[in-house]
This record gives structure tokens, C-alpha cells and sequence, in this order.
């Protein structure tokens, strides 16, 4: 690996002084689990790293009345595990957190870092836009809050300019009747990436009749994942029946754009929309009825 300045700033403030100053030479570092790789195997050669993992005010969750916050060093393996979090009206969350990778990979990475690399087959960014989260960034004189939806530009590529940090995420509380939920589907049960990851937010009425909002977020299978906003439509002010739900299914095929790639083609992939999104609209569901009881 070449040589590089390892900064470990302690504060919020010390790393936007240091990541200022570095300019389009630094980059961040939280779990490392991307950058050190992307470093040894020479797809990035920053000066400058700045390690964010001493900032203390970063490493935090809190589920509150108005809804949840998760700091940028907050850990996927944390969000698999906690208590707390599990039992939530997040808990896709922590569903969707223990999907990625496997528990050592788990234990490095944050939520955060995978919303900013940004990658088209990311866990967790299907389920939090599908949660409607929110960033707190902030920067040289910026602060300013975007929707995870719109931070993502093209793989690997987001909103980020250089020398802006991304401090927390933060989610709007769910209404009642309320659920998400995430599918995951890839070749291996283990350590490898999504061919489709599907999260689906479903608000129904209090008999479960009819559908009052409905998100659906397509991931792996575009170059950044894809609200399928014609298959929400269909769904939203009508009746959840299995019609409309395999109507919803083949209508967000029609709105993901695969690619043929190691891990499948893009006809694979595209039977497998429609497949994840009839499975996570039922688990969605689900969940609306065990919030119910
Ligand atoms: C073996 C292996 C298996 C994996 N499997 C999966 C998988 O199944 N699913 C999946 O989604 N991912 C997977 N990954 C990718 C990776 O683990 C995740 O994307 C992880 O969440 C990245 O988090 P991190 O904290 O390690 O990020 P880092 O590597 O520290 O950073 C990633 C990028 O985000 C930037 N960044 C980090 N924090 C901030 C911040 N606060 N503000 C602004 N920019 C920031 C960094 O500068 C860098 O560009 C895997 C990785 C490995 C090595």
C-alpha cells in the first residue's frame, strides 16, 4: 500500500478543520471495510486518511417519539443486534443489517459508509430510503440535511463534495399500520452481494384493506437503487389483494434496469423483481399485522 498521513481527529470539528485542509487528498475512514481495500488494491491513493472512528459524538442510536437517529459511526453489527432496535418499527433495519457480508465484516462496517460508497447493490440504502431517512451533513460553513434518495448520483458517486462529512442519519417516525420490510437475494447465504435487494414500506388502513402509502425501493439492479414510483401507484388507495400485488410485482420489473454481470444476467435478475417484490410486499404486511396485535 503506498504511504499515506493517518489523521485521528477526536471531534466533529477537528475532522472538518482536517478535511478542509486536505481537500480532494483525504479521504474519510469509518469501518474501513471499502477504503482499506480500494487502498491495497491501488483504486484509491488518498494523502491524507482521517480515521472518524475517536469521534465519540458519532457513535450513537436513538430511537425517540419523533422517530430514530443513527450516528455515522453507529456499526451494521450494532444495528443486527440491538435489543432495542430489533423490537422498533425499524427493525428492517436490523433485519437488513444482517444480511451484509458476514459478522467480521459486520463488526467494522457503519450504516453510514455504505450510504456513501454509494455501491448499486448496498443492504442497507434500499431500507432506508424505503424509511424515508434523511443526512445530516456537514461541511466547511455547510449544513444541510438530504434524503438518502437523493445523495445517490451513479455507483460509487453521491452528492458528497470534498471536505463534507456525513455526522447522522435520521428517520421520520412510521405511522400506524405501518411496515417494511427487506429481501435480499444472491447466490450464496453468506458473503456475497444482492443480484436484487427489494425494500418495501407499506401503510394500510386499520383493516388491512387497503393500502394508504406504499414505497418501493429496487436495489442491485440499476446504478443506484431505483424507486419503482408506477408500481407504488398502483398499489396506493386500493385494495391489497393478490391481484394488485402481482400487478405491483411485473409493473416494477418494467422499472428496473439490470445489467448482465458475474453474479447474473439481466433477464435473471429481472424475474427476480418480480419475485423479491411480491415476497416483500407480503412480508410488509406482515409486519403491519404483528404491529397490529
Ligand atoms: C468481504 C466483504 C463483504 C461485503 N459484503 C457486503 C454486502 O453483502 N452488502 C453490502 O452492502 N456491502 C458489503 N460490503 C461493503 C462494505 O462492508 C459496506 O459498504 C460497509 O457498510 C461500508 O462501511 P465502512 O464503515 O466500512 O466504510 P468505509 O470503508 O470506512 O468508507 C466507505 C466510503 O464512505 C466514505 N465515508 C465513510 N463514512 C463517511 C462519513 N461519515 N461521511 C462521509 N463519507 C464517509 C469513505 O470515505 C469511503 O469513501 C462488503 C465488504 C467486504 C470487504
Amino acid at each position: 500500500m503506498h504511504d499515506f498521513e493517518y489523521l485521528r481527529p477526536e471531534t466533529i470539528e477537528e475532522a472538518m478543520r482536517i478535511y478542509k485542509n486536505g481537500g480532494k487528498e483525504a479521504r474519510l475512514l469509518a469501518g474501513g471495510t471499502e477504503l482499506v481495500n480500494e487502498m491495497r488494491f491501488g483504486k484509491s491513493r488518498p494523502e491524507q486518511v482521517i480515521d472518524l472512528k475517536h469521534i465519540r459524538e458519532m457513535d450513537f442510536m436513538e430511537l425517540r417519539e419523533d422517530g430514530l437517529r443513527l450516528g455515522a459511526l453507529y456499526r451494521v453489527r450494532d444495528a443486527e443486534c440491538s435489543e432495542p432496535l430489533r423490537m422498533s418499527r425499524f427493525n428492517v433495519l436490523s433485519h437488513a443489517a444482517g444480511t451484509l457480508g458476514s459478522p467480521q465484516v459486520r463488526n467494522k462496517a457503519t450504516i453510514v459508509g455504505n450510504v456513501c460508497r454509494a455501491s448499486p447493490s448496498a443492504d442497507l440504502i434500499p431500507p432506508l430510503i424505503a424509511l424515508g431517512a434523511r443526512a445530516k451533513i456537514k461541511g466547511d460553513g455547510v449544513e444541510k440535511v438530504a434524503a438518502v434518495q437523493e445523495m445517490m448520483l451513479g455507483p460509487g458517486k453521491t452528492i458528497l463534495e470534498p471536505g463534507e462529512i456525513v455526522t447522522e442519519l435520521e428517520i421520520p417516525n412510521l405511522p400506524d399500520y405501518t411496515g417494511c420490510s427487506y429481501c435480499k437475494l444472491s447466490p450464496r447465504k453468506s458473503l456475497d452481494l444482492a443480484v436484487v435487494g427489494v425494500a418495501v414500506m407499506l401503510q394500510t388502513d386499520s383493516n388491512m384493506s387497503r393500502c394508504i402509502d406504499a414505497r418501493i425501493v429496487l436495489g442491485a439492479v440499476g446504478p443506484t437503487a431505483i424507486r419503482a414510483r408506477k408500481a407504488e401507484s398502483l398499489l396506493r388507495g386500493r385494495g391489497l389483494n393478490e391481484d394488485m400485488i402481482e400487478e405491483a410485482a411485473r409493473t416494477a420489473v418494467d422499472e428496473s434496469k439490470p445489467l448482465d454481470d458475474v453474479r447474473g444476467s439481466a433477464w435473471y435478475r429481472k424475474k427476480m423483481v418480480e419475485v423479491a417484490v411480491r415476497r416483500t410486499i407480503a412480508n410488509s404486511l406482515e409486519q403491519v399485522r404483528i404491529g397490529r396485535r
